[in-house]
């Protein structure tokens, strides 16, 4: 067995399937006919496709990266012919740039056709904030829309519309027998049959239903390609190296090309840094982790130096820097709300995966288009932190070393510096700190204190103060994150939730449709 056999052996673990909240589908059974029979501006065409339930829709385009998968466009028809590799589908396509075409696709660019997740007005898993977002974006008309699932009661969804330049809220609610409404004088079997009746008519909603809002980008893939999501040991000759992104504690990072075809990120990591057991035995775990608020490991290339790690490619950079670009005035109150979400949702994710960290902080966070962040380098602090060469030129103000480990010590909880107790409660801390980057712009924390002094004033209870513009409900929050014992901190899945619920509105913030 080689080595990286023997990891892949020692390394089989296997992670409980998270749970999707169940939602309705828009095939469901007709108990009573309402509405029906109206013209259908949404249906894709597909007189001639044979349908069948491996038949699908493709949500999104996707442009081939090998000679093996297969590029389409939003709204062609696939068939699936092998979905045992799990993440990547061998399809042929029924219609389209590929029509009769057979290759791999990426199978969470696809929904079931009939289905509720094909409709292009379904946004799974969107939250009221970026349902405004996402229609006052600009590339909206009046009357754009969208369905999405309600974050207040769940299982239950709204209708989001955009009015005027300002979006407005509905419930679509349901009576006993199934059927949908948002106005209680009119009421339909299915969602698709209330969405083709509101393109036609206003009736109560301040506008009639126009089309429906742009899809955001395409969501990551899976690994990059159906043959690299088991196989993560690359070719280094298949990496081509673009432009120097900025250098960190372990080596420099390269905007790249994998293919020729696909931009990635490209970590190189100093010679001698790590040791390359522990590093593949983490790597192999990260790959495994997989959120939407979790830089993607995509694969690695181990064999020779420097070992080059593979993830994806973020716009802006680190979320340190970005916050200290023009000294935030880019950002409002919101975003950076909206960005300690983010944050803490990817962390509740490594929280139920029963993961830690290890060095949670505004260096460590990336930042995409739209101020959509990512956690990264979570896992790496385990392997690399056991440095304690002298002569790294990481940014010694963070990594102190103290007795053979480098700490950023402004970052650790207390119990992680005096004993080495690491947990996802010592992540909280450093989370608490994270909100503190957030909400000062990046400014460094305990500014005038030296690392020393910071020690010690903990011990006497002392913490941070509000910082300027903060809000109460935030500081508390990040107070909570810092209390002494850590069973006392919140967890992770609190935290995403209070800071998901701060723009919240209660119920009133819903119109009426049978008000008008
Ligand atoms: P690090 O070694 O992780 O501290 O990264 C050094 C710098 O490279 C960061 O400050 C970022 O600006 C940049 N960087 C690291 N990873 C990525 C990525 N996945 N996408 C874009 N930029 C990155």
């Amino acid at each position: 067995m080689d080595l990286r056999d023997r990891i892949v052996a020692c390394c089989q673990i296997t992670f409980p399937c998270l749970k999707k909240k169940p939602t309705p589908t828009s095939n469901e059974k007709r108990d009573i006919i309402v509405i029906q029979n109206v013209p259908d501006p949404f249906n894709v065409p597909q007189a001639t496709v044979p349908m069948s339930d491996n038949t699908y829709i493709a949500l999104y385009g996707y442009t081939a990266r090998t000679a093996e998968d297969l590029s389409f466009n939003a709204g062609d028809t696939l068939q699936a012919l092998d979905k045992s590799c799990g993440d990547w589908w061998l399809a042929r396509a029924l219609t389209g740039v590929s029509q009769n075409k057979q290759g791999y696709i990426p199978a969470n660019y696809v929904a079931p056709v009939e289905s509720l997740d094909a409709e292009l007005w379904y946004f799974a898993g969107v939250k009221r904030v970026d349902a405004e977002k996402l229609l006052l974006s600009g590339e909206n008309q009046n009357g754009a829309f969208l369905i999405r699932d309600c974050e207040s009661q769940v299982g239950e969804l709204s209708l989001s519309v955009l009015d005027q330049g300002r979006v407005k809220h509905y419930k679509v609610k349901r009576l006993d027998n199934g059927l949908y409404f948002v106005s209680s004088n009119r009421a339909f079997p299915t969602l698709k049959e209330l969405v083709q009746y509101y393109s036609n008519n206003d009736d109560g909603l301040c506008v009639r239903l126009g089309l429906p809002c742009r899809k955001s980008e395409a969501p990551q893939t899976h690994g990059l390609s159906y043959n690299t999501a088991d196989h993560w040991e690359i070719p280094r000759s298949s990496i081509q190296l673009m432009r120097k992104l900025g250098a960190g504690q372990f080596g420099e990072v390269y905007e790249g090309r994998w293919n020729n075809t696909t931009p990635v990120a490209v970590k190189t990591l100093k010679p001698g840094s790590m040791d390359s057991l522990d590093f593949l035995r983490e790597a192999q775990i990260m790959k495994k982790l997989r959120h939407p608020k979790l830089i993607q490991l995509y694969a690695v290339c181990t064999m020779g130096e420097p070992v080059y790690i593979i993830t994806e490619l973020m716009s802006n950079g680190s979320l340190h820097e970005y916050l200290q670009k023009d000294r935030g005035a880019h950002l409002r109150i919101n975003d950076q709300i909206e960005m300690s979400a983010q944050v803490a949702s990817g962390m509740a994710y490594l929280e139920q995966q029963n993961y830690i960290h290890r060095d949670l902080a505004a260096r460590n966070v990336l930042v995409g288009d739209n101020n959509v962040v990512k956690v990264a380098d979570f896992g790496l602090a385990r392997v690399f932190l056991k440095d304690n060469d002298p002569s790294s030129d990481g940014d010694e103000n963070v990594y102190e070393a103290r007795e053979g480990t480098k700490f950023p010590v402004k970052w650790t909880a207390p119990e992680a510096i005096h004993d080495n107790k690491f947990s996802i409660k010592s992540d909280v801390w450093s989370f608490g700190i994270l909100v503190y980057e957030i909400m000062t712009f990046g400014q460094m924390p305990y500014p005038t204190l030296t690392n020393y002094q910071v020690v010690q004033k903990l011990r006497t209870g002392y913490r941070m103060a509000c910082p300027p513009g903060c809000p109460k409900v935030l500081y508390d929050i990040m107070m909570e994150c810092w209390k002494d014992a850590p069973s006392d901190r919140p967890t992770f899945e609190t935290l995403q939730w209070k800071l998901e619920d701060y723009f919240d509105l209660d119920d009133s913030s819903y119109d009426d449709a049978s008000r008008y």
